[in-house]
């Protein structure tokens, strides 16, 4: 079976287009929609997202600022930074770049964010808008996920969905996303037992568990599709050739940075027995910036009373 690679760069790309035009329409009705990012201290890889996200912003006509907290910055005084971004007028969106120092409290945090402004979608009333099935902010990387299936014409009303991870970041809203598609959605977690049976199930796999490669062929029913979320390092030459054999633009990737990228489903096994999947990366990845700047903009509209189409 030859599998159908989902594009989630070239979907994320078509998202910012339209995110670019959307943001066009509200600038012509006076509206400057804003994005605000906090960046807690100086760890790597969160400054490399924030950049990311902070350009995407350009790209689309949001304007955006970074505000960056210092490392031991207290549970009190960032809820401050945060209330303060709340009160602003001008500012539409507030993205607090996760994971936090561990001496703050993230929970207390976020729901001190005004829901209305939430577009990483955190917040427990925007959560229990999207248990409820109301309309309002969704997680960027599950609403993402979504995208990639609604777009690349993935029937889910009926199909068996099986999720693997429950955070509240990924999995859980995931599994909400799907149910309100109408797929009947199985969530499963490291305490699942024979979590290859239940995966065998799926004719919709999401895999959010941030373990290398867990998913191998015997979680695999032939036809299914994947979508990979995990996003985890390889950095034995030995493991890249075992997952990557005979790629050698992986290889030449680990020779320059040391490491490279894999998900959490073998990409062997899904090349072998899935109708479609994700590919780690250029999959789910480039789809959370892309609907953070979609969410931005629903903010903005929503701030303002204007309707989608305006
Ligand atoms: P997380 O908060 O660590 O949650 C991991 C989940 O996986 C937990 O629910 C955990 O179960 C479950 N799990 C762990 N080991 C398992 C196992 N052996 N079998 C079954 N379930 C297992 O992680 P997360 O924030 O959801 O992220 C998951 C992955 O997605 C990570 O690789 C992360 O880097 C990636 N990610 C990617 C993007 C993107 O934009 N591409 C965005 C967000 C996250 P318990 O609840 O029982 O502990």
């Amino acid at each position: 079976m030859s599998a159908q690679v989902l594009d989630g760069a070239a979907i994320a790309a078509l998202i910012r287009v339209e995110a670019r035009l959307d943001c066009e329409r509200l600038r012509a009705r006076g509206a400057k929609p804003r994005l605000a990012v906090v960046l807690v201290g100086n760890n790597p890889a969160s400054e490399i997202y924030v950049r990311s996200k902070i350009k995407a912003c350009a790209e689309v006509g949001i304007e955006s600022e970074k505000l960056t907290p210092e490392e031991g910055i207290s549970t009190a005084e960032l809820v401050e930074v945060v209330e303060s971004l709340n009160a602003r007028e001008d500012v539409d969106g507030i993205l607090v770049q996760l994971p936090l120092p561990k001496q703050v409290e993230t929970r207390q945090v976020l729901e001190r964010l005004a829901p209305e402004k939430d577009v990483d979608g955190l917040h427990p009333a925007n959560l229990g808008r999207l248990l409820s099935g109301r309309a309002g902010l969704a997680p960027c990387t599950p609403a993402g996920i979504l995208q990639i299936l609604k777009r690349s014409r993935i029937e889910l009303a009926g199909r068996e969905a099986v999720v693997v991870g429950r955070s509240e970041l990924v999995g859980k809203p995931a599994a909400l996303l799907l149910l309100a598609e109408n797929a009947t959605v199985t969530l499963c977690h490291s305490r699942t037992r024979d979590l290859a049976a239940v995966c065998r199930r799926a004719d919709i796999l999401v895999a959010a568990m941030g373990k290398p490669a867990l998913i191998g062929r015997e979680y695999l029913r032939p036809g299914v599709v994947v979508v990979d979320v995990g996003t985890n390092r390889l950095s034995a030459r030995s493991d890249v050739e075992k997952y990557f054999p005979g790629d050698a633009a992986r290889l030449a990737e680990w020779e320059r940075r040391g490491s490279t990228l894999i998900g959490d489903v073998d990409p062997r096994a899904s090349r072998e027995f899935a109708a479609a999947y994700t590919p780690v990366p250029g999959g789910v990845g480039p789809l959370t910036v892309a609907m953070l700047m979609s969410n931005t903009l629903t903010a903005a509209r929503a701030r303002r009373g204007l309707a989608a189409s305006v």
